[in-house]
């Protein structure tokens, strides 16, 4: 067996404890084989993780990860019409060569910050699995399906291209990429083909992901189109009787939260990326009070914008006190659940918890800095304290990703320039 010992650190616990521990990584299986007493891991490979707490991988819930590329371009506008009048122009000319670039860029991203699962919406999604397969992250990804402002033709050729790239993607890099069928969102999918995704998800037997009632405008055009709201709407489809996980819903009635929690319908919960966009607050307190699952994603990154999940997690806490006009909501034991976890609960993967047997998905946070002096308690420090630049060492399915923060999966120079120039190129056709 070739093993991976992380080692003189501590180790966050699944009940919340930082504790002094080695992890002993079974990096055939890509499993932890032991959490040992400190000094008695014997691995034939090591990462110190001395002055340091090992974490699980966090995994981010929602993103459209190839967006790297429109980082920084446009911003400070409403949804509907940033995406209208600066995205959509831009995305339309984009190859696979520039998704993959994009694709690459926030994955490099992700390693940095200690993320090691995410779930991705798209197109040119082949692309983006391609470099998921070369990053050695785990993934959940699909297809973005869209009816709105498309014939007939065009919707049979969205769904042949979602289910296709789930018939060749799925379980595919030995299970660390799964696929979702994944209608863009209520509002832009009528509701025909909404219920025509649910038996394709069941037939295929995948999850469904979809943004929904993430605007008031959302909400409004749904109402005014189908006499009923998102998640009613989704509900009557048969789309939440699949595994299915909504992200964002920022403007969900109390109606909307029992239908979700009455089918197990999980959020993905983006913070920042509904405050940049004015879209409002999710009531994510109430949520989890009924019961509903929660995870927490960056959304893409031109509309965040970073892939910092540390941060995420702690926008989240901040938010729904904020929401809440109480203090102890979302308590920071809760914040890091929901962005490990949790996320990892919403998009089928058995990850998110430090255990022996569990597979070995793993982020080394450096507390050699003055702002985790003293160390009243880790666990907070980590909600409110770090972020990604913190990250020392990433670990994927038992395969170092990153080692005292040089990336190994992939080479960080040329993804930079690579995605760069796409970025220049891309701008420049719809200037
Ligand atoms: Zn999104």
């Amino acid at each position: 067996m070739s093993s991976l010992g992380i080692v003189g650190g501590t180790v966050l616990t699944p009940d919340g404890r930082v504790e002094s521990a080695d992890i002993l990584i079974d990096t055939d299986a890509g499993i932890i084989e032991a959490i040992t007493e400190p000094g008695a891991a014997g691995a034939t490979t090591s990462l110190d993780a001395s002055d340091a707490v090992i974490i699980p991988g966090l995994v981010n819930a929602h993103t459209h990860v190839a967006m790297a590329l429109l980082r920084g371009h446009a911003d400070d506008k409403e949804l509907h019409a940033w995406l209208e009048e600066d995205i959509f122009p831009v995305e339309a000319t984009f190859t696979a060569g520039d998704v993959e670039a994009g694709a690459q860029l926030g994955m490099l991203e992700m390693i940095k910050g200690g993320t090691t699962t995410f779930c991705d919406m798209y197109f040119h999604e082949g692309a983006i699995a391609d470099a998921a397969v070369e990053s050695g992250l785990r993934c959940l990804l699909g297809h973005g399906i869209l009816t709105l402002g498309k014939d007939e033709a065009g919707i049979v050729d969205d769904l042949e291209t979602a289910s296709s790239f789930v018939s060749a993607y799925h379980g595919s890099a030995d299970g660390r990429i799964a696929a979702a069928l994944m209608p863009h969102a209520v509002r832009t999918v009528d509701s025909a083909t909404l219920t025509e995704v649910a038996a394709i998800a069941t037939d295929l037997d995948v999850p469904i992901h979809l943004h929904c009632s993430e605007t008031t405008g959302d909400v409004e055009a749904v109402l005014e189109r189908d006499g009923d709201r998102p998640a009613a709407v989704a509900s009557a489809a048969g789309v939440f009787d699949r595994d299915a996980f909504i992200a964002h819903g920022v403007h969900l009635d109390e109606d909307d939260l029992d239908v979700l929690a009455a089918t197990g319908t999980g959020i993905a919960h983006c913070p920042t990326a509904n405050l940049k966009l004015a879209s409002g607050i999710a009531p994510i307190a109430d949520a989890l009070d009924r019961g509903v699952p929660v995870g927490i994603g960056t959304d893409g990154p031109a509309s965040n914008n970073d892939l910092d999940m540390l941060e995420e997690v702690r926008q989240a806490a901040l938010l729904a006190k904020a929401e809440q006009q109480d203090a102890s909501a979302l308590p920071a034991p809760t914040a890091i659940e929901l962005g490990t976890v949790g996320g990892a609960s919403l998009l089928g993967f058995d990850v998110g918890r430090i255990e022996v047997g569990a597979p070995a998905d793993l982020a080394v946070i450096d507390l050699n800095a003055p702002k985790f002096t003293p160390r009243h308690d880790i666990l907070s420090h980590l909600v409110y304290v770090a972020n990604s630049g913190d990250v020392r060492h990433t670990i994927c399915d038992g395969q170092i990703l990153m080692r005292d923060r040089e990336v190994l999966s992939l080479d960080e120079t040329k993804v930079r320039e690579t995605a760069a120039e796409a970025a220049v190129q891309a701008i420049g056709r719809v200037a």
